[in-house]
């Protein structure tokens, strides 16, 4: 099965991928990963897109449609759960292209609903952990007070460089000016089910997993 999960920047997408991931042997794709491992590896790719992901815009789609390709290759029973791609109707068609060309295809789109005030809240009271990635919250999930992650194990706590609330601004006009048209884009496809993502983790996830096997 292969799914999107569609949502502004704060919505759970990649809190409810690494669950889906424990859960249903399935594999998260999350460009914006891809695009901060490349800048951390200084590649020139990653070099290239630092300063527009720091500003909270959009960067090309030749690039993240490149990213996606790559990982698409090989067997992957479980399916895929993209996670914070397409964000453009442009990386939506060449989704839909990668996939048949691999003789698979999208099967559900999950679009969480939020408010822009909790998304505000979340993003800049975010951190994670810097070996496994879970995800902490200063308000309702803080980091352990004995410094150590409670996934992992690891004391490597980090901060988005672009979980402020300046670039915050700029992502969710991205958001609402090129992604949000993605809702239509699967509305008329009969892919778009709709979930609540403001409650409990386990709440959100439950509804997913509703969809998921309904
Ligand atoms: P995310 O981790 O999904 O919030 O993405 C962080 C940043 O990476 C975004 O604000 C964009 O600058 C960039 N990015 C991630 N995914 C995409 C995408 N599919 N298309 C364009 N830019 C992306």
């Amino acid at each position: 099965m292969n799914i999107i999960l569609l949502g502004p920047p704060g919505a759970g997408k990649g809190t409810q991928a690494r669950k889906l991931v424990d859960e249903r042997n399935m594999i998260q794709l999350s460009t914006g990963d891809m695009l901060r491992e490349a800048k951390t590896s200084g590649t020139e790719m990653g070099n290239k897109v630092a300063a527009v992901m720091e500003r909270g815009e959009l960067v090309t789609d030749e690039i993240v449609i490149g990213l996606i390709e790559e990982k698409l290759q090989g067997d992957h029973a479980g399916g895929f759960i993209f996670d914070g791609f397409p964000r453009t109707l442009a990386q939506a068609d060449a989704l839909a292209d990668l996939l048949k060309s691999h003789g698979t295809q999208l099967d559900t789109v999950i679009a969480m609903e939020v408010n822009d005030d909790a998304l505000v809240d979340r993003i800049t009271a975010r951190s994670t952990c810097g070996n496994c990635g879970e995800v902490y919250n200063d308000h309702t999930k803080p980091q352990p007070a004995d410094g150590k992650c409670s996934n992992c194990g690891a004391s490597d706590f980090k901060r988005r460089a672009d979980d402020n609330e300046a670039s915050l601004r700029t992502r969710l006009m991205e958001y609402y000016k090129k992604t949000s048209p993605l809702i239509g884009y699967y509305h008329a496809k009969g892919q778009l089910q709709w979930v609540a993502g403001l409650g409990e983790i386990d709440e959100v996830a439950g509804a997913i997993s509703a969809v998921l096997d309904a």
